[in-house]
This record gives structure tokens, C-alpha cells and sequence, in this order.
């Protein structure tokens, strides 16, 4: 596909109109729904009632056990939803390779970043990332503290160490098919996956870093704001659904990172109409089964705790949202499902991606047509089970 972006001015940066602080992990609506005694009942709900198969679409025993398997990884190897910094997530190594039989301390010239950058892009892909960002480390979006869920839940203290100057944000692509299903089982399990392949992509892209000699410290949603660095990475914009909006994916990715003392060559950071466009659309909040999303305009103003401050953007009412979960017993991704930049690449679509980059003209008539074509429609999951 060829380039529906252009470079911009400033990364995530443009959304700033005030005093960033950083923002506290146990804030975050899911280690929130442990702690705060206002979501007591809440958090009982999603995370002890146990969720029973039906004979309905989407919520048989065969869609809960896909969900349970695609996120076997990250909850067994990896655990960064749950605070992070073990097994593939781990930020020290022990120097060892296990096979081939290297003997440690050796390292990379590190004379040319542009090629080592390149080497990094490829083997982010090799292990399977659909798209490879790097930026520098902007402090402001790293946690003031995190809250591991272990022990009931407790907040702990960490440092990156100043070396730790550039960032790798790695975006992982979901089953547009499964996604489709929204709320159902096969976009839960779309969800699981992604978390699953964080794991992998970012555990296994900091072992290479620290085989050529280097620092690395791999993240899921742990450790710093995903969104903000995969911005100043030039992966994609902010959305209305509070996401990343990539130009290939739309919203249907999620995202991993590397923190590395490696040196690096940052990427420009990227713009395609999606402020503006949004500003039009609605679709994400008006099919948000909770209504967490705002028909309104960005705003500075936070709706709670679970939002960021001096920042103009739409607000997530997370608390909404988490009661969306709790009682559909699958994750949702709604908002992903309906965004017209959620789209497989093709000719039409390619053309439409144009349109947005270009002019503000035709939005309405965009939005409309994505509607009389039934994109972002659910499908019923009985469909994805029966495509091979
Ligand atoms: S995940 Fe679902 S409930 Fe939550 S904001 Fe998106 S559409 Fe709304
Ligand atoms: S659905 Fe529309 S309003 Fe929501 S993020 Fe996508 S383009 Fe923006």
C-alpha cells in the first residue's frame, strides 16, 4: 500500500494544553476495579463471577475456551496486565545464551544507528509485529508508579535508567474477521491474542537486543502510556474511541514496546485527517453498548481519575465501560469493530483513506457510505466459526 500519511509537526505533543503529571497505574479502570471501594461490586463481578457458557452465538463452552487459549501466553509467559516485569516481560537477563553456546559480553558497533535501526524494524517483523515504531523517551508518558494485580493488588515504585533514551513500540494487527464479532467470544479471543503475541514479540525482541550487547526493558501495558509513545513513533493518531488509529489497521491493533539504550533512529511522527475526521464520525460512541465514548468535543476536562490531565482529547468514561465487560463476560471491542479506518487494504478503501488525508468535504458522505455498505455491522459469530 502506498503512504496515506504525511509527517507532522509533533507526536503526541499536539494533543498537550497543560501541565502533563504522571499518571499513577492504579488508576488505570482495571487495577481501579481492585482497589477503589467506589467499584467494589463492580470489580467482584468482573473479576470473581465466573462466566457460563450459553447456547447463544458467540457464548458456547467452544468460544470461552478460545478466549481462554488465545490468551494462554500472556497470562502464563508474560503478565504485563498485570503489572509486568516477568517471565517475557523480565528486565534483567543472566547473560546466558542457551543455544547457540555465544559467549556474553560481546556487542554491536554501535557507529551506525540508521543501520542498526534497520536491523531492529526487520527482526521486530521476523518475530511477527504487524508494524515497527521507535522515539525517543518522553518521560511524560511513563507511570508515576505501577500496581501489579498479585497479592490482591499493590502499587510498587520502579526507575528507567536515564541510558534508556529511545523507545520501540511494536503494533500488533488483530483478526479483522474476529473483531467483526464484537462483543462476542471471537473478538475477545481476537483480544487475547494480541496480548499473547505482546508477550512474544516484545520478550523475544528484547532477548535479541540484549544479545548484540545492548539494554532493553519489554513492556505491555505496563510501565508507560502505550498510546502516546506509539504516536511519537509514528504509528498512527489518537481517535474519538481514545485509541490508536493506525493508516493501514484503524484502530485493530494493539500495542507493545521496548525501552533500549541501543542507539537508535527515531521515526517522524505521522498525521492522516483522523482528528478532524472523527470530529464528524461518531460511530465509535454511538455503537458503544455502554456509552462510555463522547459524542462531544475533545476536551481538557477528565470525566475521573482514569483519565489524563492537560490533555485535549475525548474522555473514555472507563468506569462505563468495565461495566460493559463485566456483565457481557467478554471483553468488547465495539469501538474498533465500527471505525471506518478499520478496514482490509483495497483499492476503494485505499481511495477513501486518500480522501480523508486530503479534505474535510466529503466526511459526512464518508461516513454515510460506510454505513449503507454495513461496515462496522456485527457479524454473527456462528459465521466466523464456519469460515475456514
Ligand atoms: S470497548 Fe465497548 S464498551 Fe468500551 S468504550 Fe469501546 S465500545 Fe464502549
Ligand atoms: S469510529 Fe469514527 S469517530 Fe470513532 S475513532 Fe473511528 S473515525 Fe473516529
Amino acid at each position: 500500500m502506498k503512504k496515506n500519511y504525511r509527517i507532522a509537526d509533533k507526536g503526541s505533543d499536539r494533543y498537550v494544553v497543560g501541565e502533563v503529571t504522571l499518571f499513577d497505574q492504579k488508576n488505570e479502570m482495571f487495577k481501579r476495579m481492585l482497589w477503589d471501594p467506589k467499584l467494589h461490586e463492580l470489580g467482584k463481578k468482573y473479576y470473581k463471577t465466573p462466566v457460563l457458557p450459553t447456547n447463544n452465538a458467540g457464548h458456547r463452552l467452544e468460544d470461552l475456551a478460545m478466549v481462554n487459549a488465545s490468551w494462554y501466553l500472556e497470562h502464563n509467559f508474560g503478565r504485563s496486565t498485570w503489572g509486568g516485569q516477568t517471565d517475557l516481560y523480565r528486565w534483567d537477563w543472566n547473560g546466558q545464551y542457551s543455544y547457540p553456546l555465544v559467549p556474553s559480553g560481546l556487542k554491536i558497533d554501535g557507529d551506525d544507528p540508521i543501520k542498526i535501526t534497520d536491523g531492529i524494524k526487520k527482526v521486530g517483523s521476523f518475530f511477527g509485529a504487524t508494524k515497527v515504531g521507535v522515539c525517543d523517551l518522553d518521560r511524560r508518558w511513563l507511570y508515576s508508579k505501577g500496581y501489579t494485580k498479585a497479592e490482591g493488588g499493590k502499587s510498587f515504585d520502579f526507575e528507567i535508567p536515564e541510558e534508556y533514551k529511545y523507545v520501540i513500540v511494536l503494533a500488533i494487527e488483530m483478526d479483522y474477521d474476529a473483531i467483526a464479532c464484537s462483543p462476542d467470544g471471537p473478538a475477545s479471543s481476537a483480544t487475547g491474542l494480541g496480548y499473547s503475541r505482546m508477550a512474544f514479540e516484545a520478550g523475544l525482541l528484547a532477548a535479541y537486543i540484549r544479545g548484540i550487547g545492548y539494554k532493553a526493558i519489554p513492556c505491555g501495558n505496563d510501565t508507560a502510556c502505550s498510546i502516546p509513545l506509539a504516536i511519537d513513533a509514528g504509528l498512527g493518531e489518537l481517535g474519538r474511541n481514545c485509541m490508536l488509529i493506525t493508516p493501514e489497521y484503524g484502530p485493530r491493533v494493539r500495542i507493545a514496546k521496548v525501552f533500549t539504550n541501543l542507539p537508535l533512529v527515531p521515526d517522524k511522527p505521522i498525521e492522516f485527517g483522523v482528528w478532524e475526521f472523527c470530529k464528524t464520525c461518531k460511530k465509535c460512541a454511538e455503537h458503544c453498548p455502554s456509552r462510555a465514548l463522547s459524542l462531544e468535543n475533545p476536551t481538557e476536562a477528565p470525566i475521573d481519575q482514569s483519565n489524563r490531565e492537560g490533555l485535549l482529547t475525548w474522555k473514555i468514561d472507563a468506569k462505563k465501560c468495565a461495566a460493559f465487560w463485566a456483565s457481557n463476560g467478554h471483553c468488547c471491542s465495539n469501538c474498533i469493530r465500527t471505525c471506518p479506518f478499520n478496514k482490509k487494504s483495497g483499492a476503494l478503501h485505499n481511495a477513501a483513506r486518500w480522501i480523508i488525508r486530503h479534505s474535510r468535504v466529503f466526511d459526512k458522505a464518508l461516513v454515510r457510505l460506510d454505513d449503507l455498505f454495513g461496515y462496522g455491522k456485527k457479524k454473527n459469530s456462528d459465521k466466523f466459526w464456519s469460515k475456514i
